[in-house]
C-alpha cells in the first residue's frame, strides 16, 4: 500500500515526517489503505506551491473556456471509473455501494454543470453612475479547502473544481476517515491537462487542517464540517481577515402539518433520517407532529425503519451501512442513552442490530413524546436517529422548529401549498424542502446561525471565489472591459 497521498506542485509523495494514518472498512474492521499524515511543512510546501501557480499566472490567465474544457475533460475521463470510486468510498466510510455509485455518477454530472456555469458567468461590466467604472470579478487567491468524510467524493468535487474554474488554486484536505478517493478527481484533471501547482492535496487530521488555516499564503478558507472544527477556523480567518465560507452541522425540523400526506411525511422523513445512516448534515432529525397523530406518525416511521437493509455495503441489496468509525458509533449510542435518561420513548432501533459481531453498524431508532428541550432534539447526533416531537399549535410547532442553535435546512409537510409557503416563510434556515427530502448541489446551499456563513454550490457558490475590482475609467477606456 502507497503512503504517496500528498499531492503537491504535481507529484505524488509521502510526507517528509513519515507519519501515516490508516484508513479502516466502517464494515468489516479490516485495514483498506493508508495515506501520508501531512506535517506543518508538507503543508507550506503545498500553500507554497499553490501560491507559486496563483502569483505567476500559469491559471488564472487561462481563458475561462479553456478551464471549462479541463473539467470537462476530466469529467469524460471519470464516466469510466464510476464503479472504481463507488467501490472505494464504500470501502473507505461504508455507504451502500448503489448509494456511492450514485452519488459519484451525481458528482461527474456536477462537473459538468460547473463548467457550464462558468462559462455562462459574467465576469465584468461597465457602469455609468458616478462616472465610467468597470467592475471586474478576479479569482480569490489560494483556497485552503477542507472537507468531512460523509459524502467524500461529491465534496472533492465541488471543494475543487468550484474554485478551480474560477481561477483559484487549491489545497485540499480530505477527512482522514476518507483520504484516499480524491485520487481519482486529481488524476483526472492532471490527465485533462491541469498545470501542476493549481491543486494539490494534504492529507491528515486536524492538526494538518490547522496548520493550513493559519498558513499565511492561503486568502480563503472552504470548510465544511463540525460547527465546533468551524468556530476554530473562523476565528483564525477573523485575526488574519482571510476570506472564509463555513458549512457547518444542524439539527433540522420537519413540521408536518394536520392536512398532510402521511405517505410523504413517511418516505420524506424516512430519508431525511436514516439515509447515509444518518450522516448528512440537512438530516431532518426533529420532527414536529401535532399531538393528535403523535402516534399515527410514530408508527408510520417505525414501519418505514423496519424496511431498510442493514448489511454488508459492498452488497447491492444493502440500502444501510455502517457509521464511519467506532467514535462515530459511541458517540450514537451516548445520545441514545440521553434520550432515555431524559424520558424519551425510544419506539425503535437504540441498539447495534443483531448477528453483527463486526463493524459499526447501528439500527434505525425513533425516539417518541420528546420535548424540544432534550439533548436528543438540541445537538446533532449524525446517525439514524431522528426524535419525534408533539406540538399543539402550529405557531408552537413554527417557535419549536427555530428554536435551535442550528439554521441549516427544514421541511414541511401538508397538501396546503399556501400553509406551506407561509411555515417556509418563517423558518429561519438557509435551505428548506416542502414534502420532500432534498439536496439540491445546483442551487446555493448552506446555513445561517451555527450552521455556517456563507453558501456552497451553484452559482452563488461559485462566485464566492472571486474578489470585485473597481476600476474607475478613464474617457474612451468603455470598450476594452465590454463584452
Ligand atoms: P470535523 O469538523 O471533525 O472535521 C471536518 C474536517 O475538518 C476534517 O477534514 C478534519 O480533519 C478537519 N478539522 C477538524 N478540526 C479542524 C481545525 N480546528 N482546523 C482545521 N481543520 C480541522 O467534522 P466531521 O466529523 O469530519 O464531519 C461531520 C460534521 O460535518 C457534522 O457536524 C456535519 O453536520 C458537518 N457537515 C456539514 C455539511 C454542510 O454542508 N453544512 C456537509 C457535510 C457535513
Amino acid at each position: 500500500m502507497t503512503t504517496e497521498s500528498l499531492f503537491i506542485d504535481g507529484k505524488w509523495r509521502s510526507s517528509d515526517g513519515g507519519q501515516v494514518i490508516t484508513v479502516i472498512s466502517p464494515a468489516s474492521e479490516v485495514e483498506v489503505g493508508v495515506a501520508a499524515d501531512a506535517t506543518d511543512e508538507d503543508v507550506e510546501a503545498a500553500v507554497h506551491a499553490a501560491r507559486s501557480a496563483f502569483d505567476d499566472g500559469r491559471w488564472t490567465r487561462v481563458p475561462m473556456s479553456d478551464r471549462a474544457a479541463v473539467v470537462l475533460k476530466a469529467a469524460e475521463l471519470l464516466e469510466s471509473r464510476i464503479g472504481e470510486i463507488a467501490s472505494l468510498v464504500t470501502a473507505e466510510m461504508g455507504a451502500p455501494t448503489s448509494v456511492a455509485s450514485a452519488t459519484a455518477t451525481r458528482s461527474v454530472d456536477t462537473m459538468r454543470f460547473l463548467a457550464d456555469l462558468a462559462v455562462t458567468t459574467k465576469l465584468r461590466d461597465v457602469r455609468f453612475d458616478g462616472g465610467p467604472t468597470a467592475v471586474v470579478r478576479e479569482p480569490v487567491g489560494v483556497v485552503a479547502s477542507i472537507a468531512p468524510w460523509n459524502g467524500p467524493f461529491g465534496m472533492a468535487v465541488t471543494k475543487i473544481v468550484t474554485p478551480i474554474l474560477a481561477g483559484c488554486t487549491v489545497v485540499f484536505k480530505p477527512a482522514p476517515e476518507t483520504p484516499l478517493d480524491v485520487a481519482f478527481l486529481v488524476d483526472a484533471l492532471s490527465e485533462a491537462g491541469l498545470p501542476d501547482g493549481v491543486l494539490n492535496v494534504v492529507t491528515g487530521g486536524v492538526s494538518t487542517g490547522q496548520a493550513l488555516v493559519a498558513s499565511s499564503g492561503v486568502d480563503k478558507v472552504s470548510f465544511t464540517g463540525s460547527t465546533a472544527a468551524g468556530r476554530l477556523i473562523g476565528a483564525v480567518c477573523g485575526s488574519d481577515l482571510k476570506r472564509v465560507q463555513l458549512e457547518l452541522g444542524g439539527k433540522s425540523a420537519a413540521i408536518v402539518l394536520d392536512d398532510a400526506d402521511l405517505d410523504l411525511v413517511r418516505t420524506g422523513i424516512s430519508n431525511g433520517c436514516f439515509f447515509n445512516s444518518g450522516q448528512v448534515c440537512v438530516a431532518l432529525s426533529r420532527v414536529l407532529v401535532p399531538r393528535g397523530m403523535h402516534d399515527e406518525v410514530v408508527d408510520a416511521l417505525v414501519h418505514a425503519a423496519s424496511g431498510w437493509k442493514i448489511g454488508d455495503p459492498g452488497d447491492s441489496s444493502t440500502t444501510l451501512g455502517p457509521l464511519v468509525s467506532r467514535r462515530q458509533l459511541e458517540r450514537v449510542e451516548a445520545y441514545v442513552q440521553a434520550g432515555i435518561d431524559e424520558g424519551a420513548t425510544l419506539a425503535a432501533g437504540g441498539k447495534r442490530p443483531a448477528g453483527f459481531e463486526k463493524g459499526w453498524f447501528f439500527e434505525p431508532t425513533v425516539f417518541a413524546n420528546a420535548t424540544n428541550s432534550m439533548r436528543i432534539a438540541r445537538e446533532e447526533i449524525f446517525g439514524p436517529v431522528v426524535t419525534v416531537i408533539p406540538y399543539d399549535t402550529e405557531e408552537e410547532a413554527i417557535s419549536m422548529a427555530n428554536d435551535s442553535d442550528y439554521g441549516l435546512h427544514g421541511a414541511v409537510f401538508t397538501r396546503d401549498l399556501d400553509r406551506a409557503t407561509q411555515v417556509a416563510a418563517s423558518i429561519r434556515t438557509g435551505t428548506f424542502s416542502v414534502n420532500n427530502f432534498v439536496y439540491n448541489n445546483r442551487a446555493p446551499f448552506g446555513g445561517v446561525k451555527a450552521s455556517g456563513i456563507g453558501r456552497d454550490t451553484g452559482r452563488e457558490g461559485f462566485e464566492s471565489f472571486f474578489e470585485l475590482k473597481t476600476i474607475n475609467l478613464a474617457p474612451g477606456m468603455e470598450a476594452l472591459y465590454t463584452d
